[in-house]
Parts: structure tokens; C-alpha cells; sequence
């Protein structure tokens, strides 16, 4: 129904110095997605195509979906977040009338980022029983994916899939996902600038080492990240009301959180 189809839309907060590291990712965003929204004119003097989407493709928790988030931030656009395997389900029946509302949405909201996670589930899904299904969903998809190039200014299309082999290759299309870019997990002045993220704002000791904490925490996702930090910041927070007053994070509660979390990319 209309209210599980608007459930994704946003308007984020956040921009890109709310995201720690991806220097790399951030750029190619910038390169692919934004500057052609900013620079219609100049892009289209070159004869360069705007539009097409960009694959991010890493390991679960390395900032993906905070990235995709974070690029409709900081150009002002609207933000459709969409879970492939869960509307797969909740669609049943009806995903290729759905997933053409949901461009539709996507071209009245514009400038929009439209963030499809999973996108790899959609492919998954040829495999099963309903394979023709499957297969007409994958054509709407595509059928979708060029309309916003050639239709739909400010249509900015992101997916995130942590297995792109699964993807049908007529998605690697020219004009469709043609960047695949690789999110991996944070390398140590990746960590401190997440950690540095994570703290911003909070009350913290003045002579908070975080360099020494990004040591501690190899193979910590940006996600295992929060997670240290959440930790801290309650042991903390339990310390303040018992306090009566605001006391700072320390150094000493970070590395104690960062031995209750469990670093998700060692695979990785
Ligand atoms: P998935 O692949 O499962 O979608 P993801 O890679 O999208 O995971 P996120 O959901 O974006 O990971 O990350 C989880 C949370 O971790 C975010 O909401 C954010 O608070 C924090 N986080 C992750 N990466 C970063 C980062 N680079 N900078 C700041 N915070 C981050």
C-alpha cells in the first residue's frame, strides 16, 4: 500500500563530514553522481551522459547505507531507502507495478537519491520457483534504470550488494551500473576519522588518544565502530548520573568497549 511504499522516503540530515574515511568512494560520488547534478550544463557541453547508477560492493557494517544516506544530504535531495528482499516479499504479486511507482516517486521527489540495499536479491530471486517472474522483475528494473537516465533529471541511483557475482551482467550495462566501487572495511586513519565522527559533539577527555584505539581495533567495521562507541559513551553516561554531572569519555572506557565487540570483517 501507499504508506509501505513512502515508508523509505527521508529528508537527511547528514552530509559527507558525517562519514569517517571513504575518501575514494566519496570522490567517485562526487565524479558520478553529484557534480553531474550541479554541472547539468557543462556535463552535457562534453558530451558527457549524466545518470547511470553507481554498485557499491564490501562487507556488511563499512558504511554503505550511511554513505548513500549522506550523499542525498549533502546535495539537499530527498532519500528513498529501499531493502530488496524486503519488498520482494511485501510486493508479492504486484513488484514490477510497485517498482515502477517507486521510480515514479523518485522522479516527483527529484533531486533524489534512490538507494536500493541487497540489489543483488533481486537476481536471487530468478533462481527460485518463479523464475519468469523473477525475470520480468529484473527487465522492470532495467526498463526503470533507463527511464531515469534518459527522463529523470536528479535521479541519483545508488545500490549496495555484498555479492556482485549474482548480479545479472545486463545490469553492468553501459548507462546502467557501470562503476562497481569497493567499500572495504576502514583501514587505521579510516578508524580515526569514524571514531572521531562517532565522538563529535559528546563530552571527552582532552587528551583522548584515538589513533591508539584505531591501533586496537583492526578488522572493526564502521558499524563494530559505533558500537565501541555506544558502549563507552553508556559505561560513561552510567558514571555521570552517578556523578551529578557530565563526566567525560575516557580513554580507558573506549579500550575496555573495544574488548566487548567483536571485529564482523576478519574475512574480509
Ligand atoms: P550494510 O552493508 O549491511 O547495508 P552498511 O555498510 O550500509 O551495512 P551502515 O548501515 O551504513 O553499514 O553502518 C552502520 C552504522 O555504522 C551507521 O549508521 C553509522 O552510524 C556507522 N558507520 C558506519 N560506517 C561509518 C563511517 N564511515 N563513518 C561514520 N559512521 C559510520
Amino acid at each position: 500500500d501507499e504508506r509501505a511504499l513512502f515508508a523509505g522516503l527521508e529528508k537527511p540530515q547528514i552530509n559527507f563530514s558525517d562519514v569517517g574515511g571513504m575518501d575514494a568512494v566519496k570522490e567517485e560520488i562526487r565524479l558520478k553522481i553529484i557534480h553531474p547534478l550541479q554541472f547539468p550544463d557543462l556535463y552535457k557541453a562534453y558530451g558527457k551522459a549524466a545518470g547511470g547508477g553507481l554498485l557499491l560492493y564490501g562487507p556488511p557494517g563499512c558504511g554503505k547505507t550511511h554513505l548513500a544516506r549522506a550523499t542525498a544530504g549533502e546535495v539537499q535531495a530527498s532519500f528513498i531507502h529501499v531493502g530488496i528482499s524486503d519488498i520482494l516479499d511485501m510486493w508479492m504479486g504486484q513488484s514490477e507495478k510497485k517498482l515502477h511507482e517507486l521510480f515514479e516517486l523518485a522522479r516527483m521527489q527529484a533531486p533524489c537519491v534512490l538507494f536500493f540495499d541487497e540489489v543483488d536479491a533481486l537476481a536471487a530471486n530468478r533462481h527460485d520457483l518463479r523464475q519468469s517472474a523473477g525475470r520480468t522483475l529484473i527487465n522492470q528494473f532495467l526498463e526503470e534504470l533507463d527511464g531515469a537516465r534518459s527522463s529523470n533529471d536528479g535521479v541519483l541511483i545508488l545500490a549496495a550488494t555484498n555479492a556482485p557475482w549474482h548480479l545479472d551482467p545486463a545490469f553492468r550495462r553501459p548507462g546502467r551500473f557501470d562503476r562497481i566501487v569497493l567499500v572495504t572495511p576502514p583501514d587505521e586513519p579510516a578508524r580515526v576519522a569514524i571514531l572521531d565522527v562517532l565522538l563529535r559533539g559528546k563530552p571527552v577527555a582532552d587528551n583522548l588518544n584515538l589513533a591508539s584505539v584505531a591501533g586496537q581495533t583492526a578488522g572493526f567495521s564502521g558499524a563494530d565502530l559505533k558500537a565501541v562507541v555506544d558502549t563507552a559513551v553508556e559505561s560513561c553516561l552510567r558514571e555521570s548520573m552517578k556523578a551529578g554531572k557530565a563526566l567525560p569519555v575516557q580513554q580507558s572506557s573506549l579500550t575496555a568497549a573495544t574488548k566487548q565487540v567483536r571485529p564482523s570483517t576478519k574475512e574480509w
